[in-house]
Parts: C-alpha cells; structure tokens; sequence
C-alpha cells in the first residue's frame, strides 16, 4: 500500500473531470486496508472512498486522501438449497459481477446488468434498475469502521435500504468502507418482467420463456439506447432525483400542462419525472460552456470534451434555478458533488 500525491483523477470518474486528489492510495487488498487503519489517516483528515467515480463529480480538486477500492475476486461461500451464496470483493466492476453470475447460472441480479461502478458502491446506493435493487439479493455486508478499524457484517435489514438509499449514505456516512458484499442468488431462473419496458422488450424479441441470459442481454440492448456509454460520453447517469410534490401541487401542474409524467407515491404523495421538467423546461440538447444536456435524456448532463466540475455545477444550478421558476418545484442532484 503507498499514498501518492497530486494524482489526476480524470481516468477515475465516468464524467471525466480533469481534478487532482492531494493524496491517492489504491486497496487491492484487505491487508491494505489494514495497513491504512494504522497510519491513522482516516481518523483525522480528510478522505473519500472511491470505486468507479460514477455517481460523483468533482466540482473542484479534493483536498485529502482518495481511498481508491480495487479488491477483486468472486467465490461462492455456500449453497443452501436452491440458493447459493456467493461473495464479491468491493472493486469489483458491478457489471463484470453480473455478468459472471448470468455465465454461471446463478440468477437474481441479471436485471441490474450493465449499471456501472463497483460492487462496494451497489449498498450504499442500492442500485436499481428495470424492477430490481441491490436490496432485493443482498445477504450481508462486509464493512470496516473507519474509527475503530472493527469489521462489522451487516446483514440486509441492518443495511436499511430504500429508494437509492441507505444507512452508508445516511446515519454511517463516512464512517465505513465496504469489503465485500455476499449475495443470495439462485440456481433455478425467477423471471421478473414487472417493469414493463423491459417486458415490451422481451415481448418484442419473441422470447416465450426468455432465459437469464436473454434477459440481461435485453437490459443492457436498452440501457445503451437510452444513456450514454461512459467510455464515449462522460456523465453521472442521471444526475437529477424525481421531486415529490404534494396531491394539491400536482394538480394544479396537470391541470396547466396535462403531459405531465407523475406517479403517485404510497403515502398519497407525488413523484414528478424530472426529466420531462428539464426537457420541458427546453434543456433537451443545451449546453453551457463545456457542460451539456443529454439530447436523448434531458435527465443526464454530460461532458461535451475537457468540460469541468464548476461548469458541471454551473449548468445543474441554471437548469434548477429554471425548473423551480417556471414549475414551482426544487429539484436536486442525485449524483454527489465533491
Ligand atoms: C451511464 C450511467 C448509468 C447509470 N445507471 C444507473 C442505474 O441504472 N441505477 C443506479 O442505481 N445507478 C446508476 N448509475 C449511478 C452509478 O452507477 C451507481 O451509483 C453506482 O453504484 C456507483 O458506483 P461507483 O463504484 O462508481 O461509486 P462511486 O461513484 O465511486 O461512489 C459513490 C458513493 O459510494 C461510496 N463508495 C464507493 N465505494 C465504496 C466502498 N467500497 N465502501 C464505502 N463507500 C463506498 C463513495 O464514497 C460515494 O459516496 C449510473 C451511472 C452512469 C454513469
């Protein structure tokens, strides 16, 4: 384990943003981790675990130390029944993971294929997509406390998942680094089509009984028509959160523009696509300096070549400044700004 200094971060985040880390280290190893505990550093200065750099833009050079998580490795710990358990080290790329389990024929997470970033980073944010989330095939979590240096198993409902949420992003923010995490898969395919794009989808390519694998291939076939490819275009994904507005807000809205695309929440409350705010609002395709607007999903910004983390910023502000003047309503980022 060795701490650089003054390393660009470009090649480290999906945007591609050109800032520079004060200190740098890469774990590639539990024993690094263990090293890094006694240094000290992580107690009293200040740091951030990095896995892929898709979910974050940095709006400025990081002034501590980036704990760059590069663990790898894949094992099954055990079979109980038609399930098996099987356990990824944190670097791993989530969707090489996914795409090992669907070649091994262990099923549960083929409808999250294709989602960048690390299998650390999946229950922090307990990544979903096409009617899964992490959540749904987590067994446990393997995570060391930064203060005590303590490994402590998380199992799934201590991790207090909810919608791209957990208890790493709230009450334990900062305070622990994901080792590993194990997985309950299954030996014997469930297929799960309730989100009804990729029904249409599989409808579409004829599949009566679609197998594991044809199911992951069409999520990803969907996901590529729909956002870019971060090795082309750099960007966070979708960079904004859906806002949820009141019954009484929400009517008034549909009543001035009748497209609205809302869906109506458990506690009688409403979530408005933020997407069609910003398209709406004509941001489909604009830029500001070297920041833009996807032209295919207003809900993703994306990096129009050398752009930077302040002209990042500075485009999200002038498009929610715009949004909450003509709409009313306060969107925010669900990407983190550092
Ligand atoms: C094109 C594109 C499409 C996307 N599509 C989706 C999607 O469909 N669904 C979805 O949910 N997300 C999506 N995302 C967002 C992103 O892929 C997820 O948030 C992903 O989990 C981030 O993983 P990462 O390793 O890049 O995390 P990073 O961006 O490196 O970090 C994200 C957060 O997790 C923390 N973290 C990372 N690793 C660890 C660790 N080992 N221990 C503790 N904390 C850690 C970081 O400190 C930070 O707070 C998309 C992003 C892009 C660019």
């Amino acid at each position: 384990m060795t701490i650089e200094h003054d390393i660009s971060l470009k090649k480290y985040n999906t945007f591609g943003i050109d800032a520079q880390a004060s200190a740098f280290v890469a774990i590639r190893t539990e024993q690094d981790l263990h090293e890094l505990f006694l240094t000290g550093r992580l107690r009293n200065q200040p740091f951030l675990v990095l896995g892929g750099g898709s979910n974050m833009v940095f709006a400025d050079n990081y002034q501590g130390l980036v704990v760059h998580m590069e663990t790898k490795g894949i094992k099954v710990q055990g079979v109980e029944g038609d399930d098996i358990l099987v356990e990824a080290q944190a670097g791993e790329v989530w969707s090489d993971f996914v795409r090992h389990c669907v070649d091994h024929e262990w099923y549960g997470a083929e409808n999250l294929s294709g989602i960048p970033g690390t299998v650390g980073a999946a229950p922090v944010q307990n990544v979903g997509a096409y009617g899964t989330e992490a959540k749904d095939i987590i067994e446990v979590v393997r995570a060391y406390d930064v203060q005590t240096s303590n490994l402590r198993v998380f199992s799934n409902s201590e991790c207090r998942f909810g919608y791209r949420n957990s208890i790493f992003k709230q009450e334990l923010k900062d305070r622990y680094i994901v080792a590993s995490v194990i997985f309950r898969l299954h030996r014997e395919y469930e297929l799960n089509l309730s989100y009804k794009a990729l029904a249409t989808a599989v409808a579409m390519k004829g599949y009566g009984h679609p197998t594991g694998r044809q199911v992951a291939e069409t999520v990803t076939e969907l996901r590529n028509t729909k956002l870019p490819d971060p090795k082309v275009i750099g960007s966070a994904g979708s960079f904004f959160k859906n806002p949820v507005v009141t019954a009484s807000q929400h009517d008034d809205l549909k009543r001035r523009y009748p497209d609205l695309v809302s869906f109506v929440t458990d506690d009688g409350h409403y979530k408005l696509a933020a997407g069609w705010l910003i398209e709406k609002a004509g941001w489909k395709g604009k830029r500001l300096g070297n920041a833009g607007v996807y032209g295919k999903q207003a809900l993703v910004l994306v990096n129009c070549g050398g752009c930077t983390g302040k002209e990042v910023v500075a485009l999200s502000k002038a498009i929610t400044a715009d949004v909450e003047a003509r709409f009313g309503v306060r969107i925010s980022p669900e990407a983190i700004i550092i």
